[in-house]
C-alpha cells in the first residue's frame, strides 16, 4: 500500500516525520519508519497547520538532463547517448509552501520551472545491477528543478544555473510503494497547465539511470535522484505560484518572489 510520509516542523522547531492520512499527519520515528512500514508514535496534527519540510536526508541530489526526447528537442539539444548527470546542492532545497527566491535581474532574467519525478534512495548502491537499483527505490516525490536558463546557456557547467538557494523545491511529501514507471508529471503556473508528460517516455528508464550513476558514484540511503523534465519548460515571475504534480504523490506548490 502506498504511504505518504511528510517531514514537518514540530512545536520547538525540530523536524518530525509523519504519515499523511487525509488532512492529518501522524508522527512516526524517522526514515527507518518510512522503509519498514512505520509506527505511529506521536500525536496527530492538521496538515494545514504544519510547516512542511523538504526531504533530502542524504548527502546529495543527483539530476539528469535531457531525459525526455521532447524536452531535449525544445531546447534544440540532441538526445544524449548516455545520461547527462549534474548535481544540485543541499542548500538549494526547500519544502512545499516555501518561496522560490529569484536572483536580481542583473544576475538572471530567465528563471524557469522544470517539473520532475524524483526518488529517494532507500539502500546504499554501489556498482549495482538494474534489478538491485529498482529494489532500492524507497519512495517517489515531486521536484522542481528550478533553472536560470540564461546562465545555463552561458556556462558549460550547470552548477550555478541550477544551484541557487531555493532552486530545489521537493515534496509535499514522499510516497512509498508507488510504481514509478508510468506516472503523469505536470506543471502549472498560476493554475495554467504548462507541462504534461509521463515517466514512461523517459529516455533512460529509472533502474538503468541509477545503475549508470552508481557505477561510479555511490548512492547513499536518503539521497535524492531526480529524473528529468518533459517538454513545456518556461519562465516564471515574482508573484507567480508554481505547482509540480506527480500522479500518486500530489502537488508541490511554491510561490515565487523577488530577492
Ligand atoms: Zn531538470
Amino acid at each position: 500500500m502506498p504511504m505518504k510520509i511528510a517531514r514537518y516542523l514540530g512545536q520547538h522547531g525540530e523536524v518530525l516525520e509523519g504519515v499523511v492520512d487525509g488532512d492529518e499527519v501522524h508522527e512516526i520515528s524517522g526514515l527507518d519508519a518510512m522503509l519498514r512500514g512505520g509506527r505511529r508514535v506521536g500525536g496527530k496534527k492538521k496538515l494545514a497547520e504544519v510547516q512542511l519540510q523538504p526531504w533530502g536526508l542524504g548527502r546529495k541530489i543527483v539530476a539528469v538532463g535531457r531525459n525526455y526526447a521532447d524536452h531535449a528537442k525544445e531546447l534544440a539539444n540532441e538526445v544524449p547517448k548516455s545520461p547527462l548527470l549534474f548535481m544540485k546542492p543541499a542548500s538549494s532545497l526547500i519544502g512545499h509552501g516555501q518561496a522560490i527566491v529569484l536572483p536580481p535581474a542583473s544576475v538572471s532574467k530567465d528563471v524557469q520551472f522544470e517539473a520532475e519525478m524524483a526518488v529517494v534512495i532507500g539502500k546504499r548502491l554501489r556498482k549495482a545491477s538494474d534489478a538491485e537499483c529498482a529494489k532500492a527505490i524507497a519512495a517517489v516525490t515531486c521536484l522542481n528543478d528550478v533553472t536560470a536558463r540564461d546562465i545555463q546557456r552561458a556556462e558549460i557547467q550547470f552548477t550555478r544555473a541550477k544551484g541557487f538557494d531555493t532552486f530545489c523545491p521537493v515534496g509535499p511529501w514522499v510516497v512509498t510503494d508507488l510504481d514509478w514507471s508510468a506516472l503523469r508529471v505536470q506543471c502549472r503556473v498560476n493554475g495554467v497547465k504548462r507541462q504534461d508528460g509521463n515517466t514512461r517516455s523517459q529516455v533512460f528508464p529509472l533502474p538503468k539511470l541509477l545503475a549508470f550513476i552508481c557505477a561510479g558514484m555511490t548512492l547513499e540511503e536518503g539521497d535524492i535522484v531526480t529524473t528529468g523534465t518533459p517538454a513545456g519548460v518556461g519562465a516564471f515571475q515574482a508573484g507567480d505560484t508554481v505547482e509540480v504534480e506527480v500522479e500518486g504523490v500530489g502537488a508541490l506548490r511554491n510561490e515565487v518572489r523577488a530577492e
